[in-house]
C-alpha cells in the first residue's frame, strides 16, 4: 500500500488577497512542518496512527491555528478544547473535551484511547486522569495569544452593538489529519479549542466519534467548521455509511455529506481518505488551510479554492 496523509488547519480562511504575503507563507510553512512530521512516520512504515497525532500535534504547537497553542476563547475568555483521536484498523478511540492543561490535546486523546477503558473523557476527572498518567501540562498563558484575545474582544463588542458577524478565519478553525499507512491501515485526529465566544461548557463535533473525527476500514475523516451542524449530521460516519451501505466512491460521499450539512445550514469542510488512498478535500467556505503529502515526500498545500500546490521546503 502507498501511504498518505493529509491535514487541514481549519476552514474559513480570510479572503484571497487580504492576507499579506507574509501571512499567507506562514500558514503555508506551518502546514508544510505538519506534513512532514506525519510524512516522517509514514515514510518508514510507522502506523497511520501515529502519523496522524504527530501531524495534528505539530499543528497545535504552531499559534497560527486554531488548537493548542493559539486556540480561541470561550466567551469567559478561556480555554475550553476537543480532541480525538481514531485507529481505523481497531476502530479505538479516544477523546478528550473542554480540557485546559494538557500541552498537546492530541497527546491527551491519545492516553485517553490507550490507557483508560473509556472513550471520551471531560471536566475535572480527565485532567486528573492525563497528570497521572504523566502527560505533559501547561499553564494557561502558554495556550493565550493577542490575536484570539482581540477577536473575542471584536465579537463580543460587535454582539453588543447588534452586528454579530466577525470573519470566519477568526472564529472558528480546527486542525486535523487523516492518513493511509503501509500496511492498509487508516486512522483520523481531530484538534480545535473550538468557536470564538462559545458558551463555556460547549463541546463541538471534534471530540465526537463520528461528527468530527472517524476511521474505519473504509475510511478516515475530520472535520473542520460548525460544529454543530457536522454533529447533527454526523458527517465523519456518513462519509462512512455512503461508502459501505451505498457503495458510494469517496468524492461522492464526501459531496453527500456536504450535502447534508449544507442541507442543516452548516459551513465548514471535510479531509478524508479511503483504503485506496484516495483524498478528497471538500468545503463550502471561501477557503480551507490544508495539504497533501505522498509516500514519495512531495508536499502540496493550499489556503483558498482551487488545486493545491507544490511546496518545497525554505520557499
Ligand atoms: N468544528 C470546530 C468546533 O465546532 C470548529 C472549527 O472547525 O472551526 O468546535
Amino acid at each position: 500500500m502507498t501511504p498518505i496523509l493529509a491535514i487541514h488547519g481549519g476552514a474559513g480562511t480570510m479572503p484571497p488577497g487580504s492576507m499579506t504575503p507574509d501571512a499567507e507563507r506562514a500558514h503555508r510553512v506551518g502546514l508544510h512542518r505538519a506534513l512532514m512530521a506525519g510524512h516522517a512516520i509514514l515514510a518508514v512504515g510507522g502506523p497511520a496512527l501515529d502519523a496522524v497525532t504527530a501531524a495534528v500535534a505539530a499543528l497545535e504547537d504552531d499559534p497560527l491555528f486554531n488548537a493548542g497553542h493559539g486556540a480561541v476563547l470561550t466567551r469567559g475568555g478561556r480555554h475550553e478544547m476537543d480532541a480525538a483521536v481514531m485507529d481505523g484498523a481497531t476502530l479505538a478511540v479516544g477523546a478528550v473535551a473542554g480540557i485546559c492543561g494538557p500541552r498537546n490535546p492530541i497527546w491527551a486523546a491519545r492516553v485517553v484511547m490507550e490507557r483508560s477503558p473509556h472513550v471520551l473523557l471531560a471536566g475535572p476527572g480527565a485532567l486528573e486522569f492525563l497528570r497521572a498518567q504523566g502527560v505533559a501540562f501547561a499553564e494557561p498563558e502558554y495556550f493565550d495569544t493577542a490575536r484570539r484575545r482581540d477577536t473575542l474582544r471584536a465579537m463580543l463588542a460587535a454582539e453588543a452593538e447588534g452586528s454579530p458577524n466577525i470573519d470566519d478565519a477568526d472564529r472558528h478553525g480546527t486542525v486535523g489529519a487523516v492518513a493511509l499507512d503501509a500496511a492498509g491501515r487508516l486512522a483520523a485526529a481531530t484538534s480545535t479549542g473550538g468557536m470564538t465566544g462559545k458558551l463555556p461548557g460547549r463541546v463541538g463535533d471534534t471530540p465526537v466519534p463520528g461528527a468530527g473525527t472517524w476511521a474505519d476500514a473504509a475510511c478516515a475523516v475530520s472535520a473542520t467548521g460548525h460544529g454543530e451542524s457536522f454533529s447533527r449530521i454526523a458527517a465523519g460516519h456518513e462519509v462512512s455509511a455512503r461508502m459501505r451501505l451505498a457503495g458510494d466512491d469517496l468524492d461522492t460521499a464526501t459531496a453527500v455529506a456536504m450535502a447534508a450539512l449544507e442541507a442543516v445550514g452548516g459551513t465548514g469542510g471535510l479531509l478524508a481518505v479511503d483504503r485506496a488512498g484516495r483524498v478528497a478535500l471538500p468545503f463550502n467556505t471561501r477557503g480551507m488551510y490544508r495539504g497533501v503529502v505522498d509516500a514519495d515526500g512531495a508536499a502540496r498545500t493550499g489556503l483558498y479554492r482551487g488545486p493545491l500546490q507544490q511546496y518545497s521546503a525554505g520557499e
